[in-house]
């Protein structure tokens, strides 16, 4: 897309709105699902929990010893004491003993009621059935509390929370079973362009292969979304009403393409005819001609611009936080590090850009960041051979090598594991 304002020394275009901008706008028009499923624990990877949960039990419930040892009376203050049980884990002793008692005990055992401290057994040395302390423990020690992981009726997790491992693993050791989830979040995505070829066609003159719904449907593939592929779109209007008209029952419907002012780019009259159009024209590097709206239903509408590096880039910085905000999950801003240039970036001012880079732990223990070469939005490769993007600001106008930069790693795109 070229644009007669644009001068050598600037990229800016006056009918462009800023990031923010345009996230504020998107983010006012996005309201929260509210349905909820009951999900069997086992399933209830990647979902989101549906409402505040508490604690419904102490964790761990008795106190339970953190070493393999032997529990005993602090306040006793004897060398030598006799065994006189056994408490294993998940077998616990009898909670009384006699004066000069003590009951070996291993770690997570129940620490017998009688005793109030664990020597570890690397202090102590025992002959027939004596032990004798050679290092004292401090009163207490070793003993886990019951509760010291969480008490019954303390908030445990809230609406919202993503379930991966650790959430999941928080519940099940809480001994909940079933939990409530929203339901996902119905996503539609078509790709446009009459020039675009299935994996299956024989690539005609002047065709090419379809990068767009993989790419989108990769970055998006979550538990939390049920995500319905339409297929290539035609560039005709009746076409595009078509693929709107099938995506009716989504909450969220994505396209790329279409949305520039060519010839064949219908998406911005077709929406303004069938539903409402909220943003056009975002100052960013790639993805100007970012398009949000809603449909005839109210559902969001994005239409992300055609080449790939742009889809996929405004298919993060914008759909992404709008699908957490539809599931109620807090909408983060992306993880940044500071990072130095190993090579020099040329960009003009009056856009934020986001070149792609590799990121490099150096031996120094800092950051650097190298190009990965063509930066043109067509050039697949160029995300593929990245693990970051580099944020350069609005009004740079590009940045030399041993410039600190700013850097968004890729790794926190995709799901945290934990
Ligand atoms: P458009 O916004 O439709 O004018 O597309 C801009 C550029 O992106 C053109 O070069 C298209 O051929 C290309 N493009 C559009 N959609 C796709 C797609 N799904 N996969 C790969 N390239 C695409
Ligand atoms: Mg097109």
């Amino acid at each position: 897309m070229t644009d007669p304002k644009h001068t050598e020394k600037s990229d800016a275009d006056p009918n462009s709105i800023s990031i923010q901008a345009a996230k504020e706008i998107i983010s006012a028009r996005l309201s929260k699902i509210t349905e909820q499923q009951t999900v069997a624990i086992e399933k209830a990877y990647g979902r989101i929990l549906a409402h505040d949960v508490e604690s419904p039990i102490n964790v761990p419930s008795f106190r339970a010893s953190a070493m393999d040892g032997y529990a005993y009376r602090h306040a006793e203050g004897k060398k030598h004491l006799h065994i006189s049980a056994h408490s294993l884990a998940g077998h616990p002793s009898d909670d009384r003993a006699n004066a000069n008692e003590c009951h070996r005990i291993t770690t997570g055992a129940r620490v017998p009621d009688f005793a109030d401290t664990v020597v570890q057994q690397e202090n102590v040395s025992v002959k027939n059935n004596i032990i004798t302390i050679n290092q004292q423990s401090d009163k207490g020690h070793h003993v886990r509390a019951a509760g010291s992981d969480s008490t019954k009726g303390s908030p445990l997790m809230q609406r919202g929370q993503r379930l991966a491992a650790a959430q999941i693993a928080t519940l099940t050791s809480h001994g909940f079973k079933n939990v409530d989830v929203i339901r996902p979040v119905k996503v539609a995505i078509f790709s446009t362009g009459d020039e675009l070829a299935k994996p299956e066609d024989k690539l005609e003159r002047g065709h090419i292969y379809d990068a767009n719904r993989a790419l989108l449907s990769g970055i998006l593939k979550s538990p939390a979304v049920d995500l319905n592929d339409l297929g290539i779109v035609k560039d005709t209007p009746q076409a595009l009403q078509d693929a709107f008209a099938l995506s009716m029952d989504a909450d969220l419907v994505i396209s790329s393409g279409g949305v520039s002012v060519g010839d064949a780019d219908f998406v911005r009259p077709v929406l303004e005819q069938i539903g409402e159009l909220h943003v056009w024209k975002i100052a960013m590097k790639p993805g100007r001609p970012l398009t949000f709206g809603n449909l005839a239903r109210n559902n969001a509408y994005f239409g992300l611009p055609g080449n790939p590096v742009s889809a996929a880039i405004t298919c993060m910085i914008f759909v992404l936080p709008a699908i957490q905000q539809l599931t109620g999950q807090p909408t983060n801003e992306l993880p940044r590090v500071k990072a130095k240039l190993k090579t020099a970036l040329s960009k003009l001012p009056g856009r934020v850009e986001y070149q792609r880079g590799v990121l490099t732990l150096e031996e120094n223990g800092l950051w650097s960041v190298s190009t990965t070469g063509i930066q043109d939005s067509h050039v697949v490769t160029s995300l593929h051979n990245a693990n970051c993007f580099v944020e350069l600001p609005y009004e740079s106008s590009g940045a030399q090598t041993s410039e600190d930069v700013m850097v968004i790693p890729f790794a926190h795109f995709s799901e945290s594991i934990l």
